[in-house]
């Protein structure tokens, strides 16, 4: 066993990943495969549930207490497809009665009834992969959709769902500060209650690391994030996380969970998992390739990597999350999810506090404004000593972190 001693078990969500696109995008570096010809969904939705059979003795008698069905483009399946999965998930798993349950879409899938059967199939927040309203930025990241689509599939779904996320993107090929700015106040005019902004990066193996676009300069994207930043909180929207901004009341749960390092059962082609037990916490991926991941789940083990967290990786694995959450987090979480004293990290905490990139008392440890800024400086200092430093700015995101699709 790995010397983990947990004293509870922390919150469980469900993701569920599916894993095609119309169009592989050129900055991304998801798992997500170019559609050729029908998606193969009910063949999928089986695959799914026999995974989630697979799986029962890892997660038995736990809740969920979130679902979040991302991709890809998770929008490409019927509303019958996702009835399907959700009655499966629902018959096989315990789910929460009020149970957050998120879908994922793309306006270049965009039709009304398609909303409303997602609806009707359970799905109570919809998050759209807006990125700009600038049809030519749009042009430019290779997105499907255009500006039009994006209005009309937000106004469809703040009719139909109780929560609606637009995720945008800054820092766009060659974006002046003003036009970050009006697709903020664009997205602020059409009023969902959730908005994800995230900053264009050039990740390996994409189209746009190996050809990459004209971004803008380091001072005028801090410019945008600092803008966008103070636009969202005139409008109302509290600034929770990196990349999050929400009205009350709508905060992203099965995010919030990864941030405070819960555990989530990840199904799906090249899904993450995270999952802990009393002496162990487990992280398993499932098999990349789609046809591989059906035939392995049909046949009863989908997973590909399976491999226990270590108790010296804990702290960065922790801080990893807790430190993207701007108001920080109660000090006694570290404990409560890792199992080990805060005082294991009292020497960075102190060193971080110094450099003003943390602040704590008693109750609380949260990122100063600094540390917001200067996160993967701040998260460096949680890296395992015996692990040597990243030769590169190292990428914040952990598998769970979502990201703008
Ligand atoms: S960014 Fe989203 S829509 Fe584009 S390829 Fe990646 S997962 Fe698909």
């Amino acid at each position: 066993m790995s010397g983990v001693a947990l004293r509870e078990l922390p919150p469980l969500s469900l993701y569920v990943h599916i894993p095609w696109c119309l169009r592989k995008c050129p900055y991304c570096d998801f798992n997500s495969h170019e559609k050729r010809g029908d998606v193969p969904e009910a063949q999928y939705v089986d695959a799914l549930l026999a995974d989630v059979e697979a799986s029962f003795t890892k997660v038995y008698g736990r809740r969920i207490h979130t679902v979040f069905i991302g991709g890809g483009t998770p929008s490409l399946f019927s509303p019958e497809a996702i009835d399907r999965l959700l009655v499966g998930i629902r018959t096989r798993l315990p789910l929460e009665p009020e149970a957050e349950i998120t879908m994922e879409a793309n306006p270049g899938t965009f039709e009304a009834a398609r909303f409303r059967g997602f609806r009707e199939a359970g799905v109570n927040r919809l998050s759209i992969g807006v990125q700009s309203f600038d049809d030519a930025k749009l042009a430019a990241l290779g997105r499907v959709h255009g500006a039009d689509e994006a209005r009309r599939a937000l106004a469809a779904a703040l009719e139909i769902f109780p929560t609606v996320n637009a995720d945008l993107m800054y820092g766009l090929p060659q974006q002046a500060l003003e036009e970050a700015l009006a697709d903020i106040e664009e997205a602020i005019a059409i009023g969902p209650a959730h908005i994800s902004a995230y900053h264009l990066t050039l990740e390996p193996d994409t189209n746009f690391h190996r050809f990459p676009p004209e971004l803008p300069e380091d001072e005028v994207s801090a410019d945008m994030q600092e803008r966008i930043e103070e636009r969202l909180a005139a409008a109302g929207y509290t600034h929770y996380e990196t990349s999050a901004f929400a009205r009350p009341g709508h905060r992203a749960r099965h995010n919030l969970n990864y941030w405070t390092f819960g555990d989530y059962l990840g199904i799906g082609a090249g899904a993450h998992g995270k999952l802990s037990f009393r002496d162990h916490i487990l992280r398993e991926t499932r098999e990349r390739k789609p046809e591989t991941y059906m035939r392995s789940a049909l046949a009863g083990n989908a997973i590909d990597e399976l491999r226990d967290v270590t108790v010296d990786e804990l702290p960065f694995e922790f801080m990893l999350n807790a430190l993207r959450l701007v108001e920080g987090f109660p000090a006694e979480l570290f404990e409560k999810r890792t199992g080990l004293p805060l005082h294991t990290i009292a020497r960075e905490l102190e060193a971080a506090e110094s450099d003003g990139l943390i602040e704590r008392d008693l109750a609380s440890i949260r990122p100063t404004l600094k540390g917001q800024r200067f996160l993967n400086e701040l998260l460096e200092r949680f890296l395992p000593a015996a692990r040597p430093k990243p030769r590169r700015v190292i990428n914040i995101s952990s598998p769970g972190t979502p990201h703008p699709s």
